[in-house]
């Protein structure tokens, strides 16, 4: 989850649900992001679409030489018939789709479900965690380092404080970012309050992902960045964060 759009919460979800089948678990991700569909995308499936079967929708299924079993994708991307529309629903409609989402899918055994979760607190989110009550969830929450989308993050937090939703961390995406040329790191955001910020909170940063060129390529390319560049220090960024997921569960 994230507070804000754009800050990589998809991007860290794709990571994470490709991290994840690398070490050998299997693993759905469910694109709730309903104005912004894009997992298909950064797995690779775009245009890409799907019917209704006797079990259910049936997820895409990624596959990758990294991989034991396939990562499964679904969303609601696969039911468009253009990429381009826009989704104009009203909050009963969003509400349906979110059962739809985690209910409809043939997900078959599943080790991990990760959910792709619209930006902000509102509708679907709070649908979200009405339907998982009592089940074994735990949110990770993505952001930039600058104050201003950690304070719109700090409310994630407490929300998540609230809704008694474990919060496995913080995700600080676009933490760095290192020159081609002479390899110098230097900060696009300003970081200085953030550890502080984050321990008043009662949370932990749990990876720092760097801004990098590799990053959006793979996401533009249909790969995650954690297969299409193993061993790069993009891609070694996400371990913590898969790590601190498997540790939780
Ligand atoms: P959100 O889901 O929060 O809206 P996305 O994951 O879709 O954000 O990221 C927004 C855009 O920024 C995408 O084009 C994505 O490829 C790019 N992006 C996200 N994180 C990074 C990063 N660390 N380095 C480079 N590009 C990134």
């Amino acid at each position: 989850m994230a507070n804000k759009g754009g800050v990589g919460k998809s991007t860290v979800s794709a990571n994470l649900a490709a991290g994840l089948a690398a070490e050998g678990y299997r693993v759905g991700v469910a694109d709730a992001d309903i104005h912004g569909p894009n997992q298909s995308r950064f797995f690779g499936f775009v245009g890409e679409q799907i019917r209704l079967s006797k079990q259910g929708l049936p997820p895409k299924a990624f596959t990758h030489a990294e991989l034991k079993y396939p990562v499964l994708v679904g969303s609601l991307a696969f039911m468009m018939e253009r990429d381009d529309t826009p989704i104009v629903w009203r909050d009963a409609y969003k509400h349906d789709f979110m059962h739809h989402l985690i209910g409809s899918f043939d997900w078959g055994p599943l080790d991990y479900l990760v959910i792709d979760m619209p930006p902000g607190t509102g509708n679907e989110l709070i649908t979200l965690a009405d339907m998982l009550e009592g089940h074994d969830v735990a949110a990770l929450l993505a952001t930039t380092p600058q104050e201003v989308a950690l304070m719109d993050s700090i409310k994630a937090v407490r929300f998540c404080q609230e809704r008694n939703l474990p919060l496995i961390g913080v995700v600080e995406n676009m933490a760095g970012v290192t020159c081609p040329n002479c390899a110098e790191q230097f900060h696009l955001f300003p970081r200085a309050h953030l550890a502080q910020a984050l321990a008043d909170a009662g949370v932990e940063s749990v990876a720092q992902i760097p801004l990098s060129l590799k990053l959006s390529t793979a996401s533009d390319q249909g790969v995650p960045a954690i297969l299409a560049e193993k061993n790069s220090p993009e891609a070694l960024a996400f371990a913590p964060m898969v790590q601190a997921c498997i540790k939780h569960t």
